[in-house]
């Protein structure tokens, strides 16, 4: 795990016009938060160009660049932005197709942004595997076995197997398909080096296509790909829409599989999900196997967590690992940007890490996280933990048995929903908010005075969390 995030090139980081309005400061926290991947592919691209009436103006490369920005991080930038700079209030971003002549670049406004698309023009055939995605660092839990097991297998096979071919892999924003998928690629290289394996993101497939057409090229852009042993495209999503790659891929597909070299697909949907992508290609990418990655369980996160930190040479609390594992419950990426910055604060301070602070260092993302809990989830939980009905929570029963699970979900709707003690009262059947007054303090003086019962708690408020 890379936490020299911080310092590292600080180039590549800051952009800046003279007054950048804190932007190389909200970078820095994109660059954290959502990891080197994704900053690298689209934040980096961003290029400030003004602020105008609250209204950042962006340029980025390509209109693709600009559409997936849009989509996935507009929200995120402003946000974060915000609570730096109240006076940020959106952000526009348009696109400079030809990535060249941009508007506002004169001698001294060559940027991170421009530098680092040089970087990527100078493409090689396929993209350069990570070497933290292995398999050994991979945690598997029942949310991701299927698809583990299914890329384990493909990894051992010496040749494709029709019933895993194409093996598509899909799941949400950050849980780990190019994980998977580069641990399967590095686990065929160990076991027969002579394989040649080629892992492919679709954006670059579709950019090397379409120079390889405007270069009259498209002999050599075939000859390549029909080359491999075994193909990996990734993130086949953002392949929907364009035609003429779409034909290419298809043709690449199906000359692959008829001559029995094993395909590897990933995507944030399943197949028959993915818009504008032609039916024969969806059909012919469900062929094979087909593998979902689940979201997260609250034991898997914990057990990322564990696994990353053990890693790390730092220690953090096995309390403030599970206020994380139950609190950021997005993506793993996410879940690694937050321990990314607890290892990077307890580095910089030499200071271990308590609640507290961590609540504090991670203010931003524990927001963008937070999951609304009703009164009713409160009562639902709590009535099939201590199994009484849902309804004995309106109830006027003064049974220990009953009345003492009541207490604690009016205890529990006090700190964990804002609402007001009349409005709790109001959902436990009509009742006085003097009523709940009295709960509360009950519950209070048992948590003081009863470890067995403040345990019980504790595990109360995990379940109606989670
Ligand atoms: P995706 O491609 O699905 O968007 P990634 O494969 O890039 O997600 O995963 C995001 C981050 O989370 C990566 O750093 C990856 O190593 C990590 N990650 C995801 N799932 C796991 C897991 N089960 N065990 C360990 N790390 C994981
Ligand atoms: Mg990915």
């Amino acid at each position: 795990m890379n936490v020299d995030i911080l310092e590292s090139n600080p180039e590549e980081v800051a952009m800046p016009p003279s007054n950048n309005h804190k932007w190389d400061e909200v970078l820095k926290d994109l660059r954290i938060t959502y990891g080197e991947d994704t900053y690298k592919s689209w934040i980096s691209k961003l290029e400030l160009i003004d602020v105008t009436a609250g209204c950042a103006n962006f340029v980025v490369p390509t209109h693709f660049i600009k559409d997936w920005l849009r989509t996935h991080f507009e929200k995120k930038i402003i946000r974060a932005w915000k609570d730096k700079n109240q006076a940020i209030k959106k952000i526009r971003i348009t696109a400079n197709q030809t990535g060249t002549d941009k508007k506002s670049s004169g001698p001294n406004r060559k940027t991170a942004s421009s530098t680092t698309q040089s970087k990527t023009r100078k493409h090689s055939f396929a993209n350069k595997l990570d070497s933290r995605f292995k398999f050994e660092n991979f945690v598997v839990g029942p949310p991701n076995e299927f698809a583990y097991s299914a890329a384990q297998a493909v990894s051992k096979s010496k040749t494709a197997q029709s019933g895993s071919n194409p093996l598509f892999l899909y799941g949400g924003v950050g849980l780990g398909k190019t994980h998977l998928m580069h641990a399967t690629a590095w686990e065929i290289q160990k076991i027969n080096p002579d394989r040649k394996v080629a892992c492919i993101s679709a954006e670059k497939f579709m950019y090397q296509f379409v120079t390889a057409l405007r270069n009259n090229d498209i002999m050599n852009f075939k000859e390549r790909y029909r080359s491999v042993d075994v193909l990996m495209v990734d993130d086949v999503q953002f392949m929907c829409g364009k035609n003429s790659t779409q034909e290419e891929f298809f043709h690449t597909l199906n000359s692959l599989i008829d001559n029995n070299r094993q395909i590897i697909i990933s995507a944030d949907r399943s197949p028959s999900a993915l818009e504008n992508m032609e039916d024969r290609i969806k059909s012919r990418l469900g062929w094979g196997l087909v593998a979902d990655i689940h979201n997260t369980t609250y034991e898997l996160r914990l057990g990322i967590l564990e696994s990353k930190v053990e890693i790390s040479n730092v220690t953090i609390t096995k309390d403030v690992l599970e206020f994380l594992a139950r609190k950021i419950v997005s993506n793993v990426r996410e879940l690694e940007g937050a321990l990314n910055k607890v290892i990077a604060h307890t580095n910089i301070t030499g200071q271990s890490i308590n609640l507290d602070s961590t609540r504090e260092i991670l203010r931003d993302l524990l927001r963008s996280n937070e999951k609304i809990i009703t009164i009713e989830d409160i009562q639902r939980k709590v009535a099939e933990r201590y199994s009484i009905k849902f309804s004995d929570m309106s109830s006027n029963k003064r049974l220990r048995t009953v009345a003492r699970p009541r207490q604690m979900a009016m205890y529990l709707s006090k700190i964990l929903t804002n609402k007001s003690l009349a409005e709790i009262g109001r959902k436990f059947g009509g009742k006085d908010h003097t009523t709940v007054i009295h709960a509360v303090k009950t519950i209070e003086n048992l948590i003081d005075t009863n470890k067995e019962f403040s345990e019980d708690i504790k595990l109360l408020i995990k379940v109606v969390e989670c």
